[in-house]
């Protein structure tokens, strides 16, 4: 049996069902900030509904979970359409996904001469906008065209300056970047959140974006939040750089959070290596990562491979294997 465009009834009630599953999973992340599915079990949804939508693209809609970033908002804080859209990334999962992403690039736009390797930080997605220089609002990703305004506890973040140092800053700036708790700062907000009966947080991230979105600015103040810049969205007036690595290093010197472990490589075995170096020393970081993503660095590459309606093609996530110890280590310290 097929329905009307042709697509076997099976396969349709199984995107229905997957699909109504993965909505229901970004509500309970995204909104709730409590997971009820690991993310190995998400990812792997995900994976059987694109799947399906390759071999069946009649599948395909606007509203279909492969299609979208986050959740839909519902919020007690205003929302504010972003500047630029936000977007999430694409995954590589295997060594052969990553082999095929760079021949992808490369057979799109020739030899790419650097791509930058940074950490995946495990924490949420933010973008702050400076306007002449001076911090005037902070936006959560949301559904990626509009997020929640969370400008009040964004001022809270010691890392983030309220007033940029230097000169030469555009007019309005929209840094993007993640907000998340160092492991220090997650140990301490869960044992809190133990203490005063409630659930702990199930990974640094949901702990990193409770936090963020508490109605009380004051209450955020008391979590450790910290941040570091991972692009930005408009850039108005000033000299534009030309590159990911060249952006980072003029917001440095205006004193934004810029991690100093991202590296510009020349080729895929270098890739290799980075992913390699950090698979082994995954704690080194004081906050957690769940991988590294690599982007090509230079603006001009990045404008000719452009995007899907969810990700860019100039990047690339790869996921280690989730480590679900936290609230293990938790649940000894609170029993002592
Ligand atoms: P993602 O976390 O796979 O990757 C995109 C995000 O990575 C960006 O939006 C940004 O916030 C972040 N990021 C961290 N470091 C970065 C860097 N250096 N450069 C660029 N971006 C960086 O994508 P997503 O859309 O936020 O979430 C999807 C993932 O979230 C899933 O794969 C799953 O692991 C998890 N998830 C889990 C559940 C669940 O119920 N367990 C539900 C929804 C999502």
């Amino acid at each position: 049996m097929t329905t009307s465009e042709g697509v076997p009834t099976e396969a349709a009630q199984r995107h229905l069902e997957l699909s109504a599953r993965i909505d229901e999973a970004n509500y309970r992340y995204y909104v709730l900030d409590q997971p009820t599915v690991t993310d190995a079990e998400y990812d792997r949804m995900m994976r059987e509904l694109q799947s399906l939508e390759a071999d069946h693209p009649e599948l395909v809609t606007p509203k279909s979970p492969t299609q979208r970033v986050g959740a839909p908002i519902t919020t007690d804080f205003a929302t504010v359409e972003h500047l630029e859209r936000m977007q999430s990334l694409d995954n590589a999962m295997s060594a052969d996904e990553l082999l095929a992403w760079d021949e992808r690039v490369v057979k799109e736009v020739g030899e790419v001469a650097g791509y930058l390797c940074e950490l995946k930080i495990d924490g949420l997605a933010i973008a702050v906008t400076y306007e002449k220089g001076r911090l005037v609002r902070g936006v959560t990703r949301g559904d990626g065209r509009t997020g929640e305004d969370v400008t009040n506890n964004v001022r809270t973040i010691g890392a983030l300056p309220d007033r940029l140092a230097g000169e030469g800053w555009p007019d309005v700036l929209e840094v993007r970047g993640e907000v998340f708790l160092p492991v220090e700062g997650f140990d301490q907000v869960n044992a809190v959140q133990v203490e005063a009966g409630k659930e702990p947080f199930a990974n640094p991230r949901n702990a990193a974006a409770g936090s963020l979105r508490q109605k009380d600015p004051r209450v955020t103040a008391h979590r450790p939040l910290s941040m570091l810049v991972h692009g930005f969205g408009a850039w108005e007036g000033g000299t534009r750089p030309e590159s990911q690595s060249g952006a980072y290093e003029i917001m440095r010197g205006w004193g934004l959070p810029v991690s100093d472990r991202y590296k510009v490589v020349g080729g895929l075995d270098a890739v290799r290596e980075y992913i390699d170096f950090y698979g082994e020393n995954r704690h080194d970081p004081a906050y957690e990562i769940d991988g590294v993503v690599v982007k090509v660095d230079q603006f001009s590459l990045q404008r000719r491979l452009g995007s899907t309606s969810r990700a860019p093609r100039w990047a690339i996530a790869w996921k280690y294997p989730p480590e679900e110890v936290n609230t293990q280590l938790l649940d000894i310290k609170v029993g002592v």
